[in-house]
């Protein structure tokens, strides 16, 4: 099964991937993890692409895609979960051919819908584990003992250069100008599921199991 999780920065499109990669052994395909992977790596596309991310603004359509055209050759074990992509119409046309290639198709487009006021207090307290990836918020979720990971012990907490207001009102601004779209396109060709991403994460994995089974 291939599902896209399609919602705005702070959704929880990542937290429930998360939890469906280790409840439906799926494989989260998660741009946003290989773009900030790829800016580590010292390499000319890596500077480009810090620049632009920290900005807010959206890589461009060919390198996005080229990230995602390697991760679909070999292992599919219960299917991809993309998260974060497509976020536009080209990406969206490019990410069918690419199924199409291998046989597959996509199965589910599920939105999650939230409000402006809570992306922004959610994205501005988020960090999360650097080991294990588990996600926490100042507010609402800090972890048992302060800075140590609940789910893995670790101690290497990280905040992301982008969330910060000033990062997320352009990120909201891409998402509402390029990615919302993709909710009409979704639409007409019959494939759009929505939750609601403001309910408790239990009950939006439930809304999520609903969907896929
Ligand atoms: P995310 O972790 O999904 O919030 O993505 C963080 C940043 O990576 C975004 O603000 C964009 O700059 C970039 N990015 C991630 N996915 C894409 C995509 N599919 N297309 C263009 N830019 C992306």
């Amino acid at each position: 099964m291939n599902i896209i999780l399609l919602g705005p920065p702070g959704a929880g499109k990542g937290t429930q991937a998360r939890h469906l990669v280790e409840a439906r052994d799926m494989i989260q395909l998660s741009t946003g993890d290989m773009l900030r992977e790829a800016r580590t790596s010292g390499t000319e596309m890596g500077r480009v692409v810090a620049d632009v991310m920290d900005r807010g603004e959206l890589v461009t359509d060919e390198i996005v895609i080229g990230l995602i055209r390697e991760k679909l050759v070999g292992n599919r074990a219960g299917g991809f979960i993309f998260d974060g992509f497509p976020r536009t119409l080209p990406q969206a046309d490019a990410l069918a051919e690419l199924l199409a290639a291998t046989g597959e198709k996509l199965d589910a487009v599920i939105e999650m819908q939230v409000d402006d006021a809570a992306l922004v207090a959610r994205i501005t307290g988020r960090f999360t584990c650097g080991d294990c990836g588990e996600v926490y918020h100042d507010v609402t979720h800090r972890p048992a003992v302060e800075g140590v990971c609940d789910k893995c012990g670790g101690t290497n907490m990280k905040r992301r250069a982008d969330d910060n207001e000033d990062s997320l009102r352009q990120r909201l601004m891409e998402y509402y100008k390029k990615t919302s779209p993709l909710i009409g396109y979704y639409y007409a060709k019959g494939q759009l599921r929505t939750v609601d991403g403001l309910a408790e994460i239990e009950d939006v994995q439930k809304a999520i199991a609903a969907i896929l089974d």
